[in-house]
């Protein structure tokens, strides 16, 4: 039980396996999209003068932990700007002469989306700078003395590009991204019209509070909502139920172990480990990733930043340390705490 559960899990990077239901689940239209209102009302003034000016929308970053709708937003721009949509990803593309096939290939304002672009390998991103700039390519043919350096005129095209890591992204690539978006966790309310929306899909009735249910349990993420309800209504189909209730959802996402606060046992064990073995922290991410037996990667960008916007841990300088609410919810009573790391707690987080 102690490795991470794949179905409240969004994936990690390179591991998008999409089931038919979440491509359903898929908003199409920025008005479908439900939630990140800021960045949508942001994102259809600039969608809105870019078609005005008949000009290719500036490039766009989207940032955020996994599964916000980060890939969707990408999708449902290209689809309100009324272009083509290609998509790639960091790791995909490993060679400058990869990314040169893709950019030659576009059509005038076409949308390029690059998921996972803190992952670039740094010899191709050189050739992104003017290619995002100017619309341009500076290419090296041939090899040795023979080689020589040629330029190529592109189509002007957006480049939207995701990442889970901003701060991995280097700062001349950050700044060639007219239109920076963070991705906010989503609240109950609307992780529950996203399950409402979700549940005709798979041909149940579900009652507002059975939503709701699954909602409070989702890590605040759309896609962990998708793959909870997908397996609360697996539960409801076996047991017959016609409709699912706030009792049976909480039913199945016991059977899931999926606690209140939407923890898995991945969860419980980091919280636990530094809570008992460290009394309270902080210990550094290479020391929980070994402990956990877990990579150090999975460990920051898909466990820690739900259990940072519950209150649950903090990170410091020093490394991590759990707080008061953690101790709560493990049913712990919080230790007496040493000056210092009263100090360190009160510093606020690390990143
Ligand atoms: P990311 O690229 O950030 O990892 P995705 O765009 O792949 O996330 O979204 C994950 C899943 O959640 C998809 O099935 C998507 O349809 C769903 N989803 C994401 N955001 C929303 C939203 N605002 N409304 C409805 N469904 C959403």
């Amino acid at each position: 039980m102690s490795s991470p559960n794949p179905i409240i899990r969004p994936e990690k990077p390179s591991e998008k396996i999409e089931s038919e239901a979440e491509q359903q689940l898929r908003p199409q239209r920025l008005a479908e999209f439900i939630g990140q209102s800021s960045l949508k009302s942001n994102l259809s003034v600039f969608i809105q003068a870019a078609a005005m000016r008949k000009r290719a929308l500036d490039h766009v970053l989207l940032y955020g932990p996994p599964g916000l709708g980060k890939t969707t937003l990408a999708q449902i721009i290209s689809r309100e700007l009324g272009v083509g949509f290609r998509a790639t990803s960091g790791p995909i593309i490993t060679r400058a002469g990869d990314l040169a096939a893709i950019l030659t290939n576009l059509q005038p304002h076409d949308v390029l989306f690059i998921d996972e672009i803190h992952r670039l390998n740094p010899a191709v991103e050189e050739v992104l700078y003017p290619a995002m700039e100017d619309f341009q390519l500076d290419l090296m043919i041939g090899e040795g003395p023979a080689a020589r350096s040629v330029r190529i005129d592109l189509p002007p095209f957006t480049l939207i590009a995701a990442t889970t890591r901003s701060g991995l992204l280097t700062k001349p690539l950050r700044e060639r991204f007219g239109i920076p978006l963070p991705l906010q966790f989503y609240t109950a309310e609307e992780l529950k019209d996203i399950v409402l929306r979700a549940v005709n899909i798979h041909g149940l009735k579900i009652t507002d509070s059975g939503a709701l249910e699954i909602a409070k349990r989702s890590r605040a993420t759309p896609r962990v909502a998708g793959r909870l309800l997908q397996r609360v209504c697996d539960f409801a189909t076996v047991q017959g139920a016609k409709e699912i209730d706030a009792k049976l959802a909480d039913g199945a996402l016991q059977k899931l172990d999926v606690d209140a606060k939407g923890l898995d046992a991945m969860d419980r064990r980091y919280l636990r480990l530094i809570a008992e073995n460290y009394n309270g922290g902080p210990v550094g991410v290479e020391t929980i990733s070994a402990a956990l037996s877990e990579q150090r990667d999975v460990i920051e960008e898909v466990v820690e930043p739900y259990l940072i916007q519950q209150s649950f841990i903090q990170r410091t300088p020093r490394g991590r340390m759990v707080t008061d609410n953690a101790y709560a919810h493990l049913g712990m009573n919080a230790p007496k705490r040493a000056p210092e790391q009263i100090s360190l707690l009160a510093s606020g987080d690390d990143e």
